[in-house]
């Protein structure tokens, strides 16, 4: 049995070695917040690093991944601190809940940290950010959810300080994936990693895996980039590996229904779609198609929604998810 700690009372050893716990906090609607957090402090002194996944309690390979990290990284070959968190939505992930959390139906991605007494979300966030906000850098394993077709890339939130945000690229770098996405604008990058930024602390997404099948090549590119950051960093020992990657720099777009209904996709993850190409049709339940989908410019297919299964009415907060059938993002060359 792991040791529960309250939140209030949350403390790590010094000395070096390994801690399990699962780290609890009351929210006020009687519901309780648990996440799983392992502090693997390093003989030698060095940095505070966090990987952390299941955000999104259906994106497994990150969280497979953080597992094998807590496993095999010993503090006698550690400079430093590495805090692994392997899931963080333990109450939708323990529910099979796609994206949003099944208490407040938030995602919790877009809640900014500083408001314990708001929604069970927000009440996450904020948890989430006092474990890991003294952390220089942090690894957040994403990757398609149970209903999604990705293609595997990394985006990078390129704002706040220069110093951060070059540790925050450096980071990326390890990852064996076709596309790293640097992101310049505030409006595209979701509140959580702001406000990482924000204190300092050096924060990339990574999103590789999808439609809830954590294979093992998928698990391997989260565990070897977060081994290849740690080297980076300097907290193991060994050069990183710095596979070939290319660089997104086009906008990005999101094609949603305004009908419920059954979506057909005409593409696949990673393709390269022209102007005017097909994407897919939704139908109504007989297969009478009721909407067509275009591509409007030169793009790359980063996911789908591989789930027939279209809720236009379902737009909790606003949040446009369950509607969701294509995302691009334009290519330049
Ligand atoms: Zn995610």
């Amino acid at each position: 049995m792991s040791k529960h700690v309250p939140f209030e009372q949350l403390e790590w050893d010094s000395r070096p070695g390994k801690q399990e716990v699962i780290v609890t906090r009351q929210h006020h609607s009687g519901e309780k917040i648990e996440i799983p957090v392992a502090v693997i402090t390093g003989e030698k002194p060095g940095p505070t690093f966090t990987v952390m996944s299941g955000m999104h309690a259906g994106e497994y390979s990150g969280i497979l991944a953080a597992q094998r990290l807590v496993r095999t990284v010993q503090p006698g070959d550690l400079k430093g601190r590495l805090i692994v968190i392997p899931v963080i939505s333990t109450r939708a992930f323990i529910e099979r809940n796609m994206q949003l959390n099944p208490v407040d139906q938030k995602e919790l991605h877009f809640q900014r940290p500083g408001n314990p007494g708001g929604t069970y979300s927000e009440c996450l966030a904020d948890t989430l950010f006092g474990i890991v906000s003294e952390s220089s850098y942090l690894i957040d394993a994403h990757a398609g959810e149970m209903a999604q077709a990705l293609y595997p890339w990394v985006p990078i939130p390129m704002v706040g300080p220069k110093l951060v945000q070059e540790s925050s690229y450096n980071l990326a770098l390890g990852y064996d994936v076709p596309y790293i996405e640097p992101r310049y604008e505030p409006a595209t990058i979701p509140a959580f990693c702001l406000a990482l930024v924000e204190a300092g602390v050096a924060n990339i997404w990574v999103e590789v895996g999808k439609q809830g099948v954590p294979t093992e090549k998928d698990t391997r590119i989260h565990y070897d980039g977060a081994i290849a950051a740690l080297r980076t960093v300097g907290m193991l020992e060994g050069a990183p590996v710095r596979p070939a990657q290319k660089l997104l720099k086009g906008r990005g777009k999101q094609l949603n229904a305004s009908t419920s209904g059954v979506f057909l996709p005409a593409i696949k993850e990673g393709d390269v779609v022209e102007p005017g190409q097909l994407l897919g049709r939704l139908t109504d339940y007989f297969g009478n198609v009721i909407e067509e989908f275009h591509a409007e410019a030169r793009s790359l297919i980063l996911y789908y929604w591989s789930s027939p299964a279209i809720n236009a009415e379902r737009t909790p907060h606003g949040y446009n998810w369950h509607n969701g059938l294509v995302r691009l993002i334009e290519l330049e060359d």
